[in-house]
């Protein structure tokens, strides 16, 4: 039995840099990890399906160029090239990751997988095939999440694909079915659409992004439509079965029902947390009834000592919360402050084209809130720099306090949207009103200059 000051389950984006940091304090140091290091966003999230949206997006700009006077000739995806770039991406990213860990001093890295055997113990099955038990002071649970299939009849009796193993395909697929109108489902639908597949998406609620606002998934709707992508909506799938050359999906869409026959479906509809296999029972930790892990606003968990981070811990799942999860423990442990995930910021972007940069409250939220709120929008089409380079698409939209002035949210649909999405957010952190904004000197021409006209509609 070893015994550490520390130990990180999990090498995912709060449990690498916070080994790090903690090693590096002084602290007695492991890092349990079952897989690779970096976790869904280095391996299976952010940084592969990003690499190949460029891919795909450079596949619009061709097609567009026209439009800007440039014949480029007949297109031709290649396939294997596009797969090669992001998975060498990938691979410097996890490796680069690796060796940070391997090369700080008193930091060890073990390949296992880790579960509670106590309170303060594990038992590591490492992947050599023995196993090791281990002790320590502080024990941080960074395990994130997984694809969750949903509940539909034939479903687990077919070979369907998820965010994970759709990365791994070696062909443009003829027909793809995404269950699941959100993030992940669009970025993927948009991306294999302009690589050449036929995309249909099937979402269950009246509009695709069912939490953004009405005018923002109706926008992004006509866009993705406009591009040949089917959205059918209000959909309850009834059955799926698969025989040796297709899958058959019957369903209905409001009243109507429907059969569609695919190629691959992509199940995209949330994940889940990997808390089931971790053997909190022999620790007693608290869990809530989606398998989350219950923490405080510190991240401490009902076991003293024990913290959880990340998508495990439930709440907003992405990369830059997790790592925000790691800067909130580390500083509060090591450099004894007292932050809290309480009121944080939580912006976040979906890289569909073009972007939906998102910061604070929606106009939907607003209302429900019985706020005293006004809310300003600009089209792209009045944007001087989205018509100089033909990005005209979409809009931006934030949602001001009438009384304060204060931005309370944004939601910037636009090329470059997450950009310009950051930008409302250091107003909103640096607490710059609207009535400021609209006269700041940004540069001539870029995206932000729009903010101005953006605050002016106001007054209108
Ligand atoms: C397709 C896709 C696209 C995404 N795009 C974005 C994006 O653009 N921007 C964004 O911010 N977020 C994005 N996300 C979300 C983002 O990837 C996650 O929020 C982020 O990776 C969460 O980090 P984490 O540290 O909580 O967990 P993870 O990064 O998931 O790391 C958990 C690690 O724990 C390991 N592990 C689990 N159980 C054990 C065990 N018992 N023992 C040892 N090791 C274990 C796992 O193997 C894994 O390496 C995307 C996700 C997906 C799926």
């Amino acid at each position: 039995m070893e015994h550490y000051d520390a130990i990180i389950i999990g090498a995912g984006q709060a449990g690498t840099p916070l080994a790090k940091r903690l090693a590096e304090a002084g602290k007695k140091t492991a890092i349990i990890e079952k897989r690779y290091v970096g976790g869904t966003c280095i391996n299976d999230g952010c940084t592969p399906t990003k690499a190949m949206i460029a891919s795909a997006r450079a596949v619009y700009q061709a097609r567009k160029a026209t439009e800007l006077g440039v014949e480029v000739g007949a297109i031709k995806i290649n396939f294997e090239k596009i797969k090669q770039r992001k998975d060498d991406i990938v691979n410097q990213f996890r490796s680069s990751s690796e060796k940070g860990l391997k090369n700080t001093k008193g930091l060890e890295l073990i390949f296992g997988t880790a579960r509670f055997s106590d309170k303060k113990e594990l038992t590591i099955s490492l992947n050599n095939g023995s196993e090791k038990k281990v002790t320590a002071e502080w024990i941080f649970i960074n395990t994130g999440a997984k694809t969750a299939a949903p509940d539909i009849e034939g479903l687990a009796e077919i070979n369907y694909l998820t965010s994970t193993t759709i990365l791994d395909l070696e062909t443009v697929p003829e027909h793809l079915v995404v269950i699941g109108g959100n993030y992940i489902g669009l970025e993927f639908g948009q991306m294999f659409n302009r690589f050449g597949s036929k995309i249909t998406v099937l979402e269950k609620s009246s509009g695709i992004l069912a939490k953004e606002d009405q005018d923002i998934s109706s926008a992004l709707t006509e866009i993705l439509t406009d591009e040949k992508i089917e959205l059918i909506t209000d959909v309850k799938i009834n059955k799926i079965a698969q025989d040796k050359k297709h899958i058959n999906i019957t369903l209905t869409s409001g009243k109507t029902w429907k059969e569609i026959t695919a190629s691959h479906i992509l199940v995209a509809t949330g994940r889940t947390p990997q808390t089931a296999d971790l053997g909190l029972e022999n620790c007693g930790i608290k869990l809530d009834d989606k398998g989350h892990i219950l923490v405080d606003e510190k991240l401490e968990t009902n076991i003293k000592g024990v913290y959880a981070l990340g998508d495990v811990k439930g709440g907003p799942a992405f990369t830059h919360i997790a790592y925000n999860d790691y800067a909130i423990v580390y500083r509060n442990l090591i450099e004894d402050t007292n932050y809290t995930i309480h009121d944080r910021p939580v912006p976040y972007c979906m890289f569909t084209d073009p972007q939906l940069g998102r910061i604070g409250i929606s106009e939907k939220e607003a209302k429900e809130k019985k706020l005293n709120y006004k809310v300003a929008v600009l089209l792209m089409s009045y944007v001087a720099r989205g018509i100089e380079t033909n990005e005209t698409l979409g809009l931006m939209k934030a949602i001001v306090d009438a009384d304060s002035k204060k931005i309370l949210g944004a939601a910037v649909l636009a090329s470059e949207g997450g950009e310009i999405m950051s930008v409302l957010q250091m107003a909103m952190e640096g607490d710059i009103t609207y009535d400021r904004i609209r006269y700041c000197v940004f540069a001539h021409p870029t995206y932000s200059e729009s903010l101005n006209n953006l605050f002016m509609n106001l007054d209108k």
